[in-house]
């Protein structure tokens, strides 16, 4: 009886443990921050839900000025957006700065 309590304790130690491993904790950054809105939304691109503050979201140009009903297009990324405004035959608005911007190394 002794040798199964034993065995099962240690099976769940490292299960526990292999859990940790394969599911850690996401980074702070990646956390949503307090006034960050989340959420899901529809990519206007690909169709993949996201969090809203996790990508881009384009206001329409005229939407300030003459009519705000049109809704804002949203995009998982700005190569979504790059690709969404390709097909369309628009130009996308110009993006902005990251805060800190990586560097380049990837260049093709
Ligand atoms: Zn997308």
């Amino acid at each position: 009886m002794f040798a199964v309590l034993t065995t099962l304790i240690i099976i769940w130690i490292v299960m526990w443990g292999f859990f940790k491993f394969m599911y850690p904790r996401p980074p702070k950054s990646m956390m949503p921050k307090k006034g960050d809105v989340t959420t899901p939304r529809n990519c206007d691109y690909c169709g993949h839900s996201l969090a809203e503050y996790r990508g881009v979201l384009e206001s329409p140009p005229d939407a300030a000025s003459t009519q705000t009903d049109v809704p804002a297009l949203f995009f998982c990324n700005y190569e979504h957006q790059a690709e969404f405004h390709q097909a369309r035959g628009t130009t996308p608005p110009k993006r902005p700065e990251p805060p800190t911007a990586p560097p380049s190394t990837n260049a093709s």
